[in-house]
């Protein structure tokens, strides 16, 4: 009968050489990097060398590999192998959105990484990392076999550095969800940073356009009334004029008065005029604008003719 060691901490003697101390992340970590399953996918020429990993000579079962699943619901591995199109890539979120947790995706060779040879084509998407988190890349066009097995050796270095307390996917809040692009005249990326980033840059153009559009003067409805449009950013009108040519009248706007963006204001011009409406400018000139053809202009605070017309006869 073995002695009680129990009260020295020391395991019996006939237990001694079958015990293992190790960690629950070492265990999880290896059965996870030898129980692969990839999914049987294929893209273009890369998914040859793909298939060929997986025949006696490379032999990837070695690696606890060979089940290639053809559903995305059993497959944890993602292999983007060969070309990525725009039209494709939607379908690729797709699948990947369907595995389960946790994935993982390798981009094998040049096309997946970065569109390779196919770059610059007009339906191609240039590099899979754009609309999935990639784990390892594999260089090569193609990539051999080796290059393969190499790269499902890189990702089971990248599992040793994984701990259960840690990774994303235990976690309450996790989704995973990977926002799927939409295909239209071109691939949108529905990415909210991707969004925003489309946002920012049409927000800029807007801008730029509309700091460039000044005030636009027009004849309005009725006699002697001049309609100020304004298409660009609010502008601030203290010290700028309208100016009559032929007469030399001018109109001075109140320091403080504003034209909101897209805003629009009326100048009622005819002797006798009144406002008749909030925000309408009264100016009756001396001789009434339009008693014979006449051009009126929108001077800035620097003498600058901002807009002008001529405004067509009319009497008063
Ligand atoms: S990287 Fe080369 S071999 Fe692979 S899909 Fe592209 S063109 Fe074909």
């Amino acid at each position: 009968m073995a002695e009680n060691t129990s009260t020295t901490g020391a395991a019996p003697e006939e237990l001694s050489e079958n015990i293992l101390i190790t960690t629950v992340d070492s265990v999880y970590n290896l059965a996870r990097s030898y129980s692969l399953w990839p999914m049987t996918f294929g893209l273009a020429c890369c998914a040859i060398e793909f298939i060929v990993a997986g025949t006696a000579r490379y032999d990837m079962s070695r690696f606890g590999m060979e089940v290639a699943r053809p559903s995305p619901r059993q497959a944890d591995l993602l292999i983007i192998s060969g070309t990525v199109t725009k039209k494709m890539v939607v379908s690729i979120v797709r699948l990947y959105n369907q595995m389960a947790e946790p994935r993982y995706v390798i981009s094998m060779g040049a096309c997946a990484t970065g569109g390779g040879p196919f770059k610059e084509g007009y339906n191609v998407v240039s590099g899979i990392d754009k609309f999935l988190p990639v784990d390892v890349y594999v260089p090569g066009c193609p990539p051999t076999p080796e290059a393969l097995l190499h790269g499902f050796i890189t990702l089971h270095k990248k599992f040793k550095t994984q701990s259960v307390r840690t990774v994303p996917w235990y976690r309450k809040t996790y989704t995973g969800e990977t926002p799927i692009p939409v295909l239209g005249p071109d691939i949108i990326d529905t990415h909210p940073a991707a969004l925003k980033q489309v946002r920012d840059v049409n927000m800029t153009r807007l801008m730029a356009a509309r700091s460039a559009a000044g005030p636009q003067i027009s004849a309005g409805e009725g006699q002697g009334t001049i309609v100020i449009r304004n298409p660009g950013l609010t502008r601030d009108l203290t010290d700028w004029t309208l100016q009559t040519g032929d007469d030399g009248e001018t109109y001075h706007f109140p320091a403080g008065f504003v034209l909101m963006s897209d805003g629009e204001v009326r100048v009622h011009t005819s002797s006798g005029a009144t406002s008749s409406s909030a925000g309408d400018i009264v100016w009756p000139t001396a001789q009434a604008i339009g008693a014979e053809t006449e051009k009126v202009s929108l001077v800035d605070a620097d003498g600058n003719a901002v807009s002008s017309f001529e405004y067509e006869a009319i009497t008063s």
